[in-house]
This record gives C-alpha cells, structure tokens and sequence, in this order.
C-alpha cells in the first residue's frame, strides 16, 4: 500500500491531476476533497457538476474532447426535453442524468452526500476516496455588476459574462467538514497534500472556507503544494484569468500563488510562464516549474509523478514551511 495523498480538487482541471494520482497512488491511500459550492437543483434533481467531473475522469469515462461531462454520451433526453419546451439551459447527457437521478434518489432516501458519492464512485470502479467537503449545503453565489447571481446561472447561463465583484459561500459558516476529509489530512503517514490545478476563488476557496479545513491543512505534516491553472499567462479553460483580472490583479501564476500564501509549502508554475529558475513565491514558499499543461493520460500521469517527487524532496529536506508550520516534517520536532 502507498502512502497516503491528499487532493483538493474542484471540476474538470482538477480531476484531470486528481486522475493522475490516481495511478500512482494505491486505490484508498487517495483522497480527494472535492468543491461542492457549483452543486444545484435543477429539473428536480441534485447536480454535483465538481464531484462528477472527478468520479468520472477517475472511472475513466471523461469526455477529453468536449472537457466535461461523460464519453460517448447520447442526448435523446435533452433532445425530448427541448422539443416539450424545459429548460434547455444546462445540457445533461442520458448517462449523466442516470447519474443525477440515482444520487437524488438516494439523498432522498435520507442517504448522506458522502455516503452516496462513494457509493456511485466504487459502482463506477473508482478505488480512491472521492470526498465532498461537507454534507451540508454550501452554495457559491456571485456578486458581479448584474447582481447576486447563483453559481450555475454565472458560469453556464450567462457564460460567465457578468462582471465578478466578489463570492460568497451561501451556509457555509454551518456546514461541517466532511470527516473522511479531515481524517485524511490529519493521518500522520500523509505524503503529499496537492492543491490541484482548478480556480482558486470558486473552486478551491470554497473548499477552504469550511470551517476546520484550513486548520487542518495547517497542521498536516506532510508538505502542502499547489498546481497553477494558470498557463501562459492565460486559463486553460474556465473563467479563472477573467476573475482574475476584474478583481484586479495580473494573471499569472504568481497571483495564485500568492492567494494560497500562508497555505501551501510550494507553487508549482508553468513554463510556459518563464524559464528557469522559479520565482520564489511569496515569502514562506518555494516555487518550481513544471509543463502542466495534462493534454492527456500519459501527460496526468507525469504532472503527478513530479508533483510527489517534489512533495517527497520537500520533505527530505526538511523543509517546514511558513513559521508556525513545524510539524512531523521535523523528526526531532
Ligand atoms: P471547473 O470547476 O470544472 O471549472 O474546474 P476546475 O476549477 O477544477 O478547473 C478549472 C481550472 O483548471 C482553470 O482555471 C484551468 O485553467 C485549469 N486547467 C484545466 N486544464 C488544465 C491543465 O491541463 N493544466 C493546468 N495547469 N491547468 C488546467
């Protein structure tokens, strides 16, 4: 059995890492914490966009081509849903929806989100724990210059065309970090806790602002680090160089890096963004450069095998971190 590994993750940049662990790190050894602040209801049913995007880049049914949802997805429903007039806002493949109806089916049931993503994952052949940050509610709401507007209707309605002016995680002063997420970060055999390539601010942020998460994160002894999103001074995909750039800061890996200060351990940059060496990151952190651009299976593969080298090197060296952070890292300590 490998040493346990730690992701946080949100949709569909970070499940392709998250995949890349996946082969590397032993089927329970891994978890991985993922953002439910995009889940929603739509139709009636419980959506869990970030979940599923894990669940099936780790089962290998993503669709690499189209970037979300499942492969060789039919549309009969979607088509039948149109021709009645519903909402055609939101597209959900046939076995997507078998996905969302059987999760509501359960929750209903009086079945945790935990319980039932677990549950779904394993019948998928997923071994690693894939983990909701809470089983409570948290809904992400944006506030940009048309208003407050739920995540959904931001990011697929409206194409993210809204100017952002801030988030807010709806009922997450209350929620409750889910328990297999903590014990997974206090488990004192931990290798490596890996920030995954996703969007800070509505992806990993949320995950952040359950109570207990960050203190836990603070106090793992296994070295913290990030992977940017960001490549060539631009978003892969996604609305993370636009949010960054209407909060008013520049675009680039070190304005990720420096909202993670006093978190992580290292930040990981692309080269695209520079040559060598690194820049060193806010005070507290190392910063490296790898190719992080997960084109496909073998490229997931690599980025994750280089991220746990650098975590094992880091640990090797002894290297503890932000002040305050001294932990197992330190045998004597
Ligand atoms: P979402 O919830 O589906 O939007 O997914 P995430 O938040 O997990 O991922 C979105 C972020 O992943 C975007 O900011 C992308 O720039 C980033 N991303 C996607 N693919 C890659 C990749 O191959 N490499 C890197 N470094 N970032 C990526």
């Amino acid at each position: 059995m490998s040493a346990p590994v730690v992701a946080l993750s949100g949709g569909v940049g970070g499940a392709k890492l998250a995949q890349g662990l996946s082969d590397l790190v032993d089927g329970e050894a891994l978890t991985v914490i993922v953002n439910t602040g995009d889940d929603f209801e739509h139709l009636g049913l419980h959506i869990s966009p970030d979940i599923d995007s894990v669940v099936y880049a780790m089962a290998g049914l993503d669709d690499p081509r189209r970037g979300w949802g499942r492969r060789d997805e039919s549309w009969a429903f979607m088509a039948a849903l149109t021709a009645l007039g519903g909402p055609d806002w939101f597209a959900l493949g046939d076995g997507d929806l078998a996905m969302h109806v059987e999760r509501t089916r359960r929750l209903a049931a009086g079945v945790r989100l935990g319980a039932v993503t677990q549950a779904l994952a394993t019948a998928l052949g997923v071994r690693a724990r894939i983990v909701p940050m809470s089983d409570d509610a948290v809904r992400t709401r944006v506030h940009t210059d048309q208003g407050v507007l739920a995540f959904q209707e931001y990011f697929v309605h409206r194409r993210c065309e809204p100017r952002i002016r801030s988030f807010r995680f709806e009922g997450v002063e209350r929620a409750r970090a889910h328990a297999a997420a903590i014990g997974a970060l206090r488990d004192p055999g931990l290798r490596a806790v890996v920030i995954c390539p996703s969007n800070p601010f509505v992806s990993i942020d949320p995950i952040l602002a359950v109570p207990g998460m960050r203190a836990a994160l603070g106090q793992v002894c296994a070295p913290v680090i990030a992977v940017t999103p960001i490549v060539g001074g631009r978003a892969v995909k996604g609305p993370a160089a636009k949010m960054l750039a209407e909060l008013g800061l520049a675009v680039s890996g070190e304005s990720v890096a420096q909202h993670y200060a006093g978190l992580i351990d290292a930040f990981v940059f692309d080269v695209a963004d520079g040559q060598a060496p690194a820049p060193a990151g806010p005070p507290g952190m190392r910063g490296f450069r790898l190719d992080t651009l997960m084109r496909g299976p073998e490229e997931r593969r690599r980025l994750a095998a280089e991220v746990l080298a650098l975590a094992d090197r880091l640990a090797a060296e002894g290297f503890t971190g932000r002040a305050g952070r001294v932990r197992a890292l330190d045998p004597s300590g």
